[in-house]
């Protein structure tokens, strides 16, 4: 159930979030330009309950929620949710490029990377520190080390840096040094790493499973919101089909169907939607005119030499040429760069 205030005073919003507390409900509250509206989330057997507080006299009405994802959804949530990650704004207008290395290998590459990433107009570094591999002998990551490395090309180059995080256990770890926590693509659906990196407040880039329907997608983020996190970003990266010329067919009408449903800011990942470097440039351009507000792009300085997703990853060179190529169609889309 939503709460809409007729008051916006501190003490009268206390009192009603004291109330919807006291009826055993988390209380989330959501501060708009125009109204303030407590989201009340729990056990919907107990709705009637709450439709008494319409009594209370700061309370303007109560309404159902009727979308399953009641706190990423737009029904409570009117207005675009801008994520701080560092000193950078995603969402509400601005267009944000996140790009590096699918893993972190080297003190000279990741360091190499940031620095070109950053020159061509990318905001936030990626680097994977922990690798979810298809095979157990494939490159796992430098961990530990990797983490590291991501911190000291941040420091040196001034940017804040997203790695993905895999199980609970290595929640705190990456928590203590990364700017935001990525949840890939395979551990879209696993609930307890999703509530965990919730419950660090820490920014969220979630990417879609490659096998979930956009209703999954948007209840996974809704896991991370209801333990108390608040920033979340989705990244649409492709999901399976019967089509084996990609490596994941990239559903870009998850885009504006993502924006009309939710109030969270949308990623596009082409790099993993189509595992080709050569078809990178044109889905990311295809990715602004859509709606996304943001990108998600592999660059590796030698390719060739890359641990994992070498064929995907743009040298510098073609980052920069996508940079320049998306900017007036950034604009275009009313965004700015
Ligand atoms: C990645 O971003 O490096 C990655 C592993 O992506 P996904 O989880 O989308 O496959
Ligand atoms: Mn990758």
């Amino acid at each position: 159930m939503v709460i809409v205030m007729a008051s916006r005073k501190q003490e009268d919003i206390d009192y009603v979030v004291g109330k919807i507390e006291e009826l055993g409900y988390k209380a989330h509250l959501i501060v708009g330009t125009n109204r303030t509206v407590i989201a009340a989330v729990g056990d919907e057997r107990g709705k009637f309950r709450l439709q008494s507080l319409e009594s209370l006299p700061h309370v303007e009405k109560v309404l159902p929620i009727l979308q399953p994802f009641k706190l990423a959804g737009r029904e409570a949530h009117e207005e675009d949710t801008r994520v701080r990650v560092g000193p950078v704004t995603i969402g509400g207008g601005r267009f944000c490029v996140i790009a590096g290395p699918c893993s972190v290998e080297s003190r000279q590459q990741i360091i190499e990377t940031a620095h070109a990433v950053k020159q061509a107009g990318a905001t936030i570094l990626r680097g994977g520190a922990y690798k979810p591999r298809t095979s157990p002998y494939a490159f796992q990551g430098l961990e530990e080390e990797g983490l590291r490395l991501l911190k000291e090309a941040c420091a040196e180059t001034r940017m804040p840096f997203v790695t993905e995080v895999m199980t609970c256990g290595q929640v705190d770890l990456v928590a203590e040094s990364a700017d935001m926590l990525q949840i890939g693509a395979r551990n879209m659906q696993n609930f307890s790493l999703l509530k965990k990196v919730g419950r660090t407040g820490k920014p969220v880039l979630l990417k879609r499973g490659m096998m979930s329907t956009i209703n999954e997608f948007l209840m996974s983020a809704e896991y991370i919101l209801s333990e108390g996190g608040r920033d979340v970003v989705l990244c649409e990266r492709g999901i399976r089909t019967f089509e084996t010329e990609t490596r994941n067919t990239l559903d870009l009408s998850a885009v504006p169907l993502l924006k009309k449903l939710s109030h969270l800011p949308v990623f596009v990942d082409p790099s993993h939607a189509t595992g080709h470097w050569d078809l990178v440039t044109p889905m990311a351009k295809a990715s602004v005119v859509s709606g996304a507000d943001g990108l998600l792009i592999e660059v590796h300085p030698r390719p060739e030499e890359a641990f994992s997703d070498g064929a995907q990853s743009l040298k510098p060179a073609r980052f920069l040429q996508l940079m320049k190529e998306i900017e007036p169609l950034v604009h275009l889309a009313g965004k700015t760069l």
